[in-house]
C-alpha cells in the first residue's frame, strides 16, 4: 500500500486502479468525507480510498453502528414501529439465511465458523439446524450478543484466532468481508482453517449493480469508509482462482430494505431516525416490486459466492 492509505494496485490482480466518480461522505454515524472509491476495470473490484485502518476507523464503528443499526443491544426496542422494524430484519434475516449461499444441498451439520459474526443471527440458525457454532467479532458487543446467543465466540480477527487448521467444515462471511482490510488473507486464512472439501460462503454488497449507478455517492451499502472493499461476482471469482478454491456457485441476489435504505439517503442526506426514516420505508415497500424485476433482468444489489478447498489440497 502507499503511503496516505491508498492501494496502488488492484490487491486481486495487480493492474493499476482507476478513479471513479464516487465521492460520498459518512451517512451513518460521523458525516466525515468525503471519500472516494478506485477501481479495477478488469476484476469490477472497488478499493475505498483512504484506506483507514485500526484504530482510524474506530470511530466509524461507534454504539449507534453495532448496537442499534445490528441489534447487538440486549434491551429489546420500546416503540411500536421499532418492534415492526426487528420483525422485519428477522424475518428478512431468517429468509436470506435459508438461501444459498447458506444452505446448500447436502450440506450436513458439523463445524461452522461465522467471521464477523455480529449478533449471531446466522451461528443461531445453524445451531437450530444441529451445528456446533463458532464465531468471531472484534467487536465487544457483538461479541456478547453471540455468546448469549449460544455461540464459541473469539474477541478478535482472524489475524488472532485460536482454532488450529482444518477445523472447520463451513465458514461464513455475511457482509463482513468488505469490513476487513486485507480480504485475500482473510480467505487465505479460512481455507486453511476449513477440513478438505470444506466450504466457505460469502455474501456482500454488489459493486456492479444498476443500484450503485441509480443512486451513485446516495447508495445505502457504498457504506464508506467502513467498506474497505466493493466485491462483484467477477471479483469474486478472480479471489477464488487466486487462491485455488472451488468456485460451486457465484451469483447475484436482492435485498429488500437497501432500495429504502438508499430513498432514505435521497431523502435525508444521511441516516437520521424518525419520520423521514419511515418514509424511505414507506416508499422502499412501493418500489420493491419493479426493482426485483430490474434485479432479475440486470442482477441484485448483492453477490455471493460458495467456494470449496479442494478436497486433498494441501493448506496454502
Ligand atoms: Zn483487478
Amino acid at each position: 500500500m502507499a503511503a496516505g492509505g491508498a492501494f496502488e494496485a488492484c490487491p486481486l490482480c495487480g493492474r493499476e486502479l482507476q478513479p471513479t466518480r464516487v465521492r460520498a461522505f459518512d451517512r451513518l454515524i460521523t458525516g466525515d468525507g468525503p471519500f472516494t472509491v478506485r477501481e479495477c476495470r478488469s476484476c469490477r473490484f472497488g478499493v475505498t480510498d483512504p484506506q483507514l485502518r485500526g484504530g482510524e476507523l474506530e470511530r466509524y464503528y461507534g454504539a449507534p453502528y453495532c448496537e442499534g443499526f445490528y441489534d447487538h443491544a440486549d434491551a429489546a426496542p420500546s416503540g411500536l414501529l421499532e418492534r415492526a422494524r426487528g420483525r422485519f430484519r428477522r424475518r428478512a434475516a431468517a429468509r436470506r439465511f435459508a438461501r444459498k449461499p447458506f444452505a446448500s444441498p447436502g450440506l450436513k451439520p458439523g463445524r461452522v465458523l461465522d467471521v464477523g459474526c455480529g449478533s449471531g443471527e446466522l451461528l443461531a440458525h445453524y445451531a437450530a439446524l444441529g451445528w456446533q457454532t463458532f464465531g468471531i467479532d472484534p467487536a465487544e458487543s457483538a461479541v456478547a450478543a453471540a455468546a448469549r446467543a449460544g455461540a464459541s465466540v473469539h474477541l478478535g480477527t482472524l489475524d488472532d484466532q485460536p482454532w488450529p487448521a482444518e477445523r472447520f467444515e463451513l465458514i461464513t462471511f455475511s457482509h463482513s468481508l468488505e469490513h476487513i482490510p486485507e480480504p485475500l488473507d482473510a480467505l487465505r486464512s479460512a481455507r486453511a482453517l476449513l477440513v478438505p472439501g470444506g466450504l466457505i460462503a460469502v455474501t456482500l454488497p454488489n459493486w456492479s449493480c444498476w443500484q450503485r449507478h441509480l443512486f451513485a455517492n446516495r447508495w445505502f451499502h457504498l457504506d464508506l469508509p467502513r467498506h474497505l472493499q466493493h466485491f462483484s461476482p467477477r471479483a469474486l471469482a478472480v479471489a477464488s482462482t487466486a487462491l485455488e478454491l472451488e468456485a460451486l456457485d457465484i451469483a447475484t441476489s436482492s435485498t429488500v430494505i437497501s432500495v429504502a435504505y438508499s430513498l432514505h439517503y435521497v431523502i435525508a442526506g444521511r441516516w437520521t431516525p424518525g419520520w423521514k426514516l419511515w418514509l424511505a420505508y414507506a416508499l422502499g415497500a412501493t418500489a420493491f416490486p419493479p426493482v426485483a424485476a430490474v434485479n432479475a433482468l440486470l442482477g441484485g444489489d448483492c453477490c455471493y459466492a460458495l467456494l470449496r478447498r479442494p478436497a486433498g489440497a494441501a493448506t496454502s
